[in-house]
């Protein structure tokens, strides 16, 4: 039985109705307001922004799900963990501080904001899975304790998992620092004899796991994290990953995760995937290349399986921008994920989830 995936294009004209009170269609239309109960304490998942960052999903947009959740009677708050790395996400301070400063102070969103696993990301449960890698995942307490939750998602590509949406949302946005390092995994290996010893890879490391010894970087791999800061940062590409190995299970992970998320509240969550500036790569980067199509809309569902599929496919069919970072796979019904990251393949995250019992690839595009 195919899931229903609710679509609003981003088309829109003087004298119609704006895209933001098109959402209130959307919203109806795709029941919603089923998912949420009068009382409930609603988590509105978002990604807030790395600082430096522009792409990241607009408070606009956030306070008119806000504005919904109020008028069914819950109580919405806002809601994101920390990050592994460091920067303007990786504590609760930290992270409220650039919250606020790209736009989602009170004032503006109607919401207050609370960071999931608290202060120092400490605060997490334990959750049973039935997996391939794990049989229990770590879930922040703030989303673990939700009665229900919207999952707001900036569909974009990402040079891990070759997209980020819902999935993604949910398996790496809904876990403590120690669980994000638990679903990556991914370590580095060093040709040393491309290394000049410029020390930028140290610099960023968050476990101060490479070292010199006046020569090429060393990597203590037991202490590293997995977060592959020090792979991009490296300006002679002296660091890699062994992507054919890693990548898969590091996905399936993630997907784990998002079971994880889920549990005993599948049925008090929706999702909201928005196809809006659809970059090259994840919201988590201190910057933001320009988009690789043009802007396309909003989805709705109750199955993130199926909306992540959907968003998949409405970007495909879409013609790619020249002069983008995507040179290759343009044409309308090329793959533009593949055509940016050609070493990851982001519909294995669909493949395992639906394997997983996460919901469906099969849908049924409705037009609102
Ligand atoms: S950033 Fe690259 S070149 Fe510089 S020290 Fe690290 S591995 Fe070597
Ligand atoms: S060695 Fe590289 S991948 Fe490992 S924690 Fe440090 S920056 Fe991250």
């Amino acid at each position: 039985m195919p899931s229903p995936v609710y679509f609003l294009d981003i088309r829109s004209r003087q004298g119609a109705e704006s895209n933001l009170d098109r959402m209130n269609n959307l919203f109806d239309a795709s029941g919603m307001n089923e998912r949420i109960n009068k009382g409930d304490l609603t988590a509105i998942k978002v990604h807030f922004g790395e600082p430096g960052n522009d792409s990241f999903l607009g408070p606009v947009w956030v306070r008119r799900v806000v504005e919904r959740v109020r008028a069914a009677g819950a109580n919405p708050f806002l809601t994101d963990t920390n990050v592994i790395y460091l920067g303007g996400r990786c504590n609760a301070v930290n992270h409220l501080n650039t919250a606020i400063s790209h736009g989602f102070a009170y004032s503006v969103v109607g919401a207050p904001i609370v960071i999931a696993d608290g202060l120092k990301s400490q605060d997490w449960v334990f959750v049973p899975v039935k997996g391939r890698h794990f049989s229990d995942v770590k879930i922040a307490s703030g989303i673990a304790q939700a009665d229900s939750m919207l999952v707001l998602s900036h569909f974009k590509g990402h040079s891990i998992t070759g997209f980020g949406g819902a999935i993604k949302n949910l398996g790496m946005g809904c876990a403590p620092i120690s669980g994000k390092t638990e679903q990556h995994s991914i370590r580095p290996i060093l040709y040393p004899e491309r290394c000049i010893s410029c020390g930028l890879c140290a610099e960023v490391c968050p476990r101060s796991a490479i070292s010199f010894d006046g020569g090429p970087a060393q990597i203590d791999i037991e202490s590293c994290a997995g977060c592959l800061d020090c792979y991009r940062i490296c300006p002679e590409r002296a660091m890699d990953i062994n992507w054919t190995e890693e990548i898969r299970p590091f996905v399936e992970r993630m997907v784990e995760y998002a079971c994880g998320a889920l549990s005993e509240k599948k049925d008090n969550v929706g999702f909201l995937n928005f196809l809006i500036r659809v970059c090259p790569d994840c919201d988590c980067n201190s910057w933001s290349d320009a988009p690789i199509v043009g802007d396309i809309g909003v989805l709705a569902s109750a199955d993130p399986v199926a909306i992540d599929q959907a968003s998949y496919d409405l970007v495909i069919a879409e013609s790619g921008i020249e002069g983008t970072c995507l040179k290759r796979n343009l044409a309308p019904g090329k793959d533009k994920f593949k055509g940016l990251w050609k070493h990851t393949d982001g519909l294995h995250q669909v493949e395992y989830a639906e394997e997983m019992g996460l919901g469906s690839r099969k849908y049924r595009l409705i037009r609102v």
